[in-house]
């Protein structure tokens, strides 16, 4: 299940933009800062394979990286920047909901959450929409390694993933997978790769 091959391949500002080759596709999405970066660039083994820039702006595109050839990963705008406008906003989500709804070759929706800090409510609007339109998702908890801070309730990265998934447990007939990842350690790349391997061959 691991990569051996991962090429930049385009940015989509549109859904009908996007590759026709009809290979499966796996989109990762997430606040910004969640580490979505860092954790494609993990997933690749490779350093700095997500060159878009991350300025508000210049992330309102869908990138796609065709992975061994055969499916693609697919970097989805971040949400929730708080120096974005209020345009660029209602934008993104329309785009990205736009590609969410009716892209036939989307496999499974990674949601991306930050389990150093407490649950958000903006991660839990979106856990909330996927769900409720039945979008196929994994979970993809980040900063795994990141030890417990006083500011944060003193919490532990186990503490704040068990507290996120009984908030989002009303959203969703059956839960939803979920992974422990760290791109500081590679905690749970294996887990994240074998998982898209048997989604691909479902
Ligand atoms: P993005 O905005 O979602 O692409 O986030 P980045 O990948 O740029 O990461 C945002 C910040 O979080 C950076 O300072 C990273 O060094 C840090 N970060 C990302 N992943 C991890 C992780 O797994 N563990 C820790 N401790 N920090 C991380």
């Amino acid at each position: 299940a691991q990569i051996a091959q991962a090429d930049f391949v385009k940015s989509s500002k549109k859904k009908e933009e996007c590759p026709s080759d009809g290979l499966p596709e796996f989109a990762l999405v997430g606040r910004s800062n969640v580490g979505k970066s860092s954790l494609l660039n993990s997933l690749v083994r490779r350093k700095k394979l997500a060159l878009t820039s991350k300025k508000p702006g210049k992330t309102q595109c869908i990138n796609h990286f065709l992975v061994n050839e055969s499916w693609y990963l697919v970097d989805l705008p971040g949400y929730g920047y708080a120096v974005a406008p209020q345009e660029a906003r209602i934008d993104w989500s329309q785009f990205t909901r736009d590609y969410f709804l009716h892209r036939e070759t989307l496999v499974s929706v990674f949601l991306l959450i930050d389990a150093s800090i407490p649950a958000k409510k903006i991660d839990l609007e979106y856990a909330s929409w996927l769900g409720q339109n039945q979008i196929p998702m994994t979970l993809v908890f980040t900063k795994c390694d990141k030890r417990k801070k006083k500011k944060n309730g003193g919490k532990r990265a186990e503490e704040n993933v068990a507290d996120f998934l009984n908030l989002i447990q009303e959203f969703f007939q059956t839960p939803p997978p979920w992974l422990m990842t760290s791109s500081v350690t590679n905690q749970g790349r294996d887990e994240m790769l074998l998982h898209m391997a048997q989604l691909r061959n479902y």
